[in-house]
């Protein structure tokens, strides 16, 4: 394959890449696929092997954690983070299922290929473990702020740190997502939604939500918003404004 690193278009988003050195970056960048991935599309199965870790770029992945029979959303991925924490943590296996909430793209590492780098070059590992705390808030903000919060509130949560991540005033979701993602009835979602747009707050969409008024978004969710916007806030490496660095090769369609 052909990766002429000095025609390249657009730097790496991902924050967990750019902040690494250049010298790691250098390491992994051969390494890395990038790979579109569409609606739906199941990037981990749970208690699966994790095969890969998936660099995200563009869109957002859902972590949902069940039973036999149901599901619920204990964590969105954006460009802040990755999917494929186990293997930092030394283990192989995801207790969780990641699958696609709005579609993108991502840089994608083989496990084994990050197991050889992360060997020689330890800085990686700490790193991507910066990431990790703020997972975790966001998992357990999910629990209280399902087992405490009003629908109105979580739903504006939930729109909030979606667009953090997706850094676009429209979100390509359903109702029916929203609703199983927070685990609520489709009715709920609608309800919330309509008194959401009747307070000039977002524009109700075929198949998407826009976000009118930020602020007015902001004054209605739960605290919960705050406390995992700071977490994530807490993975940025002080006064580094990323490394800006090249993916240096074109993109691989449809390969998630
Ligand atoms: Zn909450």
């Amino acid at each position: 394959m052909a990766n002429d690193l000095q025609t390249t278009s657009s730097p790496v988003r991902n924050r967990v890449l750019s902040q690494l050195a250049p010298d790691d970056f250098e390491a992994l960048k051969p390494l890395l696929r990038p790979i579109e991935f569409r609606g739906r599309a199941v990037l981990q199965e749970a208690n699966r092997r994790v095969e890969y870790v998936h660099f995200i770029e563009d869109g957002l992945v859902s972590h949902l954690s069940g039973s036999r029979t149901d599901f619920v959303e204990t964590a969105m991925v954006g460009y802040f983070g990755y999917v494929g924490v186990p293997l930092v943590l030394g283990t192989d296996v995801s207790s969780q299922r990641s699958v696609v909430c709005m579609p993108g793209t991502a840089l994608r590492i083989d496990a084994d290929d990050l197991a050889r780098v992360l060997a020689d070059r330890p800085r990686i590992r700490e790193e991507m473990l910066r990431y990790v705390p703020a997972l975790i808030a966001q998992n357990t903000q999910s629990v209280l702020c399902a087992a405490r919060h009003e629908i109105n509130q979580r739903l504006a949560r939930w729109l909030l740190l979606a667009n953090d991540r997706i850094q676009s005033d429209v979100l390509y979701v359903t109702h029916e997502l929203l609703a199983a993602s927070m685990g609520v009835r489709r009715a709920s979602i609608t309800n919330a939604l309509l008194q959401l747009e009747a307070d000039g707050v977002v524009e109700k969409r075929r198949g998407a939500v826009r976000i009118v008024d930020r602020p007015a978004l902001e004054n209605r969710t739960c605290d919960c918003y705050h406390i995992v916007r700071d977490a994530y806030d807490r993975t940025r490496v002080p006064e580094c404004d990323g490394h800006h660095h090249d993916p240096g090769h074109g993109m691989i369609a449809g390969t998630a």
